[in-house]
C-alpha cells in the first residue's frame, strides 16, 4: 500500500489527509507547530462561501487601491518591502486585475465551490462532525454605494444562470433584523440562500482526531519540513529537523511556506501574504446579532455567527510575512464595526487575531502534480481556503491515485 505524506496542519492538510485515507493510501502528516490548524485556519471568517467567490483582482481593483491607501480606516494597506518577490507578486496581481481574468477566475472558483460544497457534505458525514457551529443561513452581501448596487444588478439581471437574489434595502431589512440597528442607510444587497458558516478550527481539530483513528493514518510527526530529497527526478524523502522521512509520495499543503518548500525543489510558486484581521466577540441574550452571514463588501468585512460569538474578519495588507496585531488596524476595526453593526455583540471582551492568507496573484489556489515526480501541490488557497478545501483535498487525493481529476483544472495548476 502507498504512503502519501502530507506536509502541513492546516484545513488544507487535513481535509488532503482525509480524502487520501478514504481513496486507499497510508498517510502521515507533518506539522511544524506543536498544534494543529494555528496558521490562517486558526480564526478566519468562518463563512462557507461557495456561490460568491469575488476575487480580489478585479478591473476597477487598482484605482481602487490607491484611493484606499489613503483612507484612514481602509479594507487594504501596502508596506512596501526590499523583496523582490513582493513587487514580482504585485505586479502579477496587477497584471490579473482584468474584468475577463476575473470573469474567468470566477467561474474556476465556483466550479471548485460547488464540487467543495458536495465534498464537504461527504466528508461531514463519512467524518461523523460534530460540534463544528455549521449553520446554514444563506449569505448577504451588503453595498453601500447606490453605483456599486447598479453595477452588480445589471449584471445578475444578465445572467440567466444566476441564483443569487438582489434585495431592496427594506428587503434586507426584513431578511436580516440586525440591519434595522445598523445606522448605516445601505443602497441594497445580493442575498445567497444555501451558504454556510462553520468554526474551520474546531473543524480542523476534529478531523485529525477522526484521523488519529482511522486504520491507515501512521500519525502526525511534529517537525519542520525544509526539504526534499530527489533521487532520478522522483521525490524519495521529506528532510525536517528531526531527520530525513521516506514515503511514496509528498503533498506541499503547507499553507505560505509552501513556496520556500517548493523551492527546494526548484519549483516557484507565485504565493505571497495577504495579511487579515479577525475578531471573535461574544454575543449577550441583549445583543442583536446578523443571523445571515453578511459581507460588508466596499469595507471588505465578513461577519459570521459561530457558536454563541460574532466572527468578523477583514482587511487584506501587503505588509510581508508579519502576524502581529497592528493595534491601529485593529482600532479601524473596531470603528467600522460599531459603525455598522453597534449592537451585534461584546466587542470590548474580543478575542483577537491575525493571519496570512496563502494567496495568488489571481485568487485561485495551485493543485495537483509538479515538473517532480512524486511531489503534488494543494497551495495557495488566499481568501477561500476553508471553502475548498474539501473540494481541492479531493482532486488532488484522484490526481494522486493516478485517477482523471473530476474538475477541470484548466487555471487551477501550475503553470510550467
Ligand atoms: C482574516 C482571514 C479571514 C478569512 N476568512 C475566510 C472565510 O471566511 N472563508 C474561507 O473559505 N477562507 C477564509 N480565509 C482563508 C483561509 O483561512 C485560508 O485560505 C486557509 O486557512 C489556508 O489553509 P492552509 O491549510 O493552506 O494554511 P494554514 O492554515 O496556514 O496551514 C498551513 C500549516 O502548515 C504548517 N507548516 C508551514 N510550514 C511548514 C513546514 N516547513 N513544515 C511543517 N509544517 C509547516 C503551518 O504551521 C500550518 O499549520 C480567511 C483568512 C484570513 C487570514
Amino acid at each position: 500500500m502507498q504512503h502519501v505524506m502530507v506536509i502541513g496542519g492546516g484545513v488544507v492538510g487535513l481535509t488532503t489527509a482525509w480524502s487520501l485515507l478514504e481513496a486507499g493510501f497510508e498517510v502521515s502528516v507533518v506539522e511544524r507547530e506543536a498544534e494543529l490548524a494555528q496558521g490562517a485556519s486558526r480564526a478566519n471568517g468562518g463563512q462557507l462561501s461557495y456561490r460568491f467567490v469575488s476575487p480580489l483582482a478585479d478591473s476597477g481593483v487598482p484605482p481602487k487601491a490607491l484611493r484606499w491607501l489613503f483612507e484612514p480606516d481602509s479594507p487594504l494597506r501596502f508596506k512596501p518591502e526590499w523583496s523582490l518577490h513582493q513587487w514580482k507578486w504585485l505586479a502579477a496581481f496587477l497584471g490579473n486585475c482584468r474584468a475577463s481574468v476575473n470573469q474567468q477566475t470566477t467561474q474556476r472558483l465556483l466550479a471548485l465551490g460547488a464540487f467543495s460544497q458536495t465534498a464537504f457534505s461527504e466528508l461531514y458525514t463519512h467524518a461523523q462532525l460534530q460540534g463544528v457551529a455549521l449553520r446554514t443561513p444563506g449569505k448577504l452581501v451588503i453595498y453601500r454605494s447606490p453605483a456599486e448596487f447598479a453595477a452588480v444588478a445589471t449584471r445578475l439581471r444578465g445572467d440567466s444562470k444566476n441564483i443569487e437574489k438582489l434585495l431592496s434595502y427594506q428587503e434586507c431589512l426584513s431578511l436580516e433584523p440586525a440591519l434595522t440597528h445598523s445606522p448605516v442607510q445601505l443602497a441594497g444587497g445580493v442575498f445567497t440562500a444555501g451558504e454556510a458558516v462553520a468554526d474551520c478550527y474546531a473543524l480542523s481539530l476534529q478531523l485529525a482526531e477522526r484521523l488519529r483513528v482511522h486504520a491507515r493514518f501512521k500519525g502526525f510527526v511534529h517537525a519542520q519540513a525544509q526539504g526534499f530529497v530527489i533521487r532520478d527526478g522522483k521525490t524519495v524523502a521529506l528532510r525536517t529537523d528531526v531527520g530525513e522521512m521516506d514515503a511514496d509520495a509528498f503533498v506541499i499543503a503547507a499553507g505560505l511556506q509552501s513556496r520556500a518548500l517548493a523551492l527546494t525543489a526548484g519549483i516557484s510558486l507565485p504565493i505571497y501574504p495577504l495579511k487579515g484581521y479577525s475578531l471573535t466577540a461574544p454575543i449577550g441574550t441583549a445583543h442583536k446579532p446578523p443571523v445571515v452571514s453578511v459581507t460588508d463588501i466596499e469595507k471588505k468585512i465578513l461577519y459570521a455567527q459561530i457558536g454563541s460569538t460574532l466572527r468578523v474578519a477583514a482587511m487584506a495588507d501587503l505588509v510581508g510575512e508579519d502576524t502581529r496585531i497592528d493595534p491601529a488596524r485593529m482600532a479601524s476595526l473596531y470603528r467600522s464595526v460599531n459603525a455598522t453593526f453597534p449592537q451585534a455583540a461584546n466587542y470590548e471582551a474580543s478575542e483577537e487575531w491575525a493571519g496570512l492568507r496563502p494567496a495568488t496573484p489571481s485568487g485561485a489556489p495551485i493543485l495537483g502534480a509538479t515538473p517532480v515526480s512524486g511531489l503534488w501541490l494543494n497551495v495557495g488557497h488566499g481568501a477561500l481556503g476553508f471553502t475548498m478545501s474539501f473540494g481541492a483535498a479531493r482532486i488532488v487525493s484522484e490526481l494522486i491515485a493516478g485517477r482523471k481529476s473530476p474538475l477541470s483544472l484548466d487555471g487551477l495548476q501550475l503553470r510550467a
